[in-house]
């Protein structure tokens, strides 16, 4: 039976094993973390639907477990090739192909000082709110009564300061999903949202964002904030500049949340060094083409799969798995 080594144990890697069983083929997964699951593990509940991340990645898991699908847990791949990977714990798997599902890195907030992150409790990022959500203690970041809560869009994209001049595609939306949330939970509270641009490319997105201002009352002020200073009272307070109307701002908030964005992970230019594999620009790893081999790596026997090549949702990087096996599949038949 042929062996494919699927690096990371995300949506991507576990949909990606699962199809490849389907296809008579044996899937390993390799995941660094000491579960599957990926950064979907933090994630509270998944635009646009609010449908629970837990769910999506219970149902993974389980059909992962029932296929009896070989799973190395708290293990990185340290080098690979299309015919071998060497494990951190020293041993070596022999493959006949390779797929990278690495995921991608959240942008560390703490790199633009300016917002304070780190360092004053009221300012935390997106996906600290969505553990906050699961961990029921959002409370306990905003307080019992907070009376404004401001979200700040493109932090750490859309930005040559930090090097990061991608969009990051996910945050407009999880921002407008979180200051629906947060109305939910304080009805009392006015949500602002800080922004660039609105980008709202998928289905049901741009229903959601009405809905943000029409049902919800959610304000939406196009501009960024320059700086985040504590207040006497235990508040922030914030300075912006609403470039639709070329005015200054200043407001004290209870909570500032940065919508962080997705980064490529450092180890993938050692290992597009080591292979031959193309890196973007942004530091993803670039497909052989964007059209017609997004799967492809454009080195032989090596795919991707999900996050390691673009910001993308859940259900994008569920259907690139399908896909990533797909041609996995036809390269191992043709290869036979
Ligand atoms: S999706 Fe929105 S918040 Fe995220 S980087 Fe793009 S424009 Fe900025």
């Amino acid at each position: 039976m042929k062996r494919v080594i699927i690096i990371g144990g995300g949506p991507a890697g576990m949909q990606t094993a699962l199809c490849l069983v389907r296809r008579g083929i044996e899937p390993v997964i390799v995941e660094c973390e000491n579960e599957l699951g990926g950064k979907l593990r933090n994630w509270h509940v998944l635009f646009p639907t609010f449908t629970p991340a837990s769910d999506v990645l219970t149902e993974l898991r389980r059909k992962v477990r029932e296929n009896r699908i070989g799973v190395h847990l708290s293990t990185s791949v340290e080098t690979f090739t299309d015919r071998q990977a060497t494990l951190s714990d020293g041993r070596v798997l022999t493959c006949d192909a390779v797929v990278v599902a690495t995921g991608f890195t959240l942008f560390d907030a703490r790199i633009k000082e300016e917002y304070g992150y780190g360092i004053y409790d009221k300012v935390i990022t997106s996906a600290d709110l969505e553990r906050l959500f699961n961990e029921g203690r959002v409370v306990q970041a905003a307080g019992e009564h907070p009376r404004r809560i401001a979200f700040l869009h493109c932090v750490g994209s859309r930005d040559e300061k930090v090097c990061q001049q991608h969009c990051s595609r996910v945050c407009c939306v999880t921002g407008v999903k979180q200051a629906i949330e947060m109305r939910r939970l304080f009805p009392e509270a006015d949500v602002f949202n800080f922004y660039m641009d609105i980008r709202m490319f998928g289905p049901g997105y741009e229903e959601l964002y009405r809905e943000a201002q029409q049902r919800y009352g959610i304000h939406f002020v196009r501009g960024r904030i320059s700086e985040a200073a504590p207040t006497h009272d235990n508040r922030l307070q914030i300075k912006a500049e609403d470039t639709l109307t070329g005015r200054p701002l200043r407001m004290s908030v209870d909570l500032l949340v940065l919508l962080v964005g997705m980064r490529a992970n450092d180890q993938n230019a050692a290992w597009a060094a080591d292979n031959g594999l193309n890196q973007a620009p942004s530091g993803f790893l670039q497909p052989k083409d964007l059209f017609l081999g997004n799967v492809r790596s454009g080195v032989e026997g090596i795919f991707y799969a999900g996050t390691v090549t673009a910001p993308k949702t859940i259900g994008e990087t569920v259907n690139e798995a399908t896909a990533a096996a797909d041609a996995v599949a036809d390269y191992l038949t043709t290869k036979a």
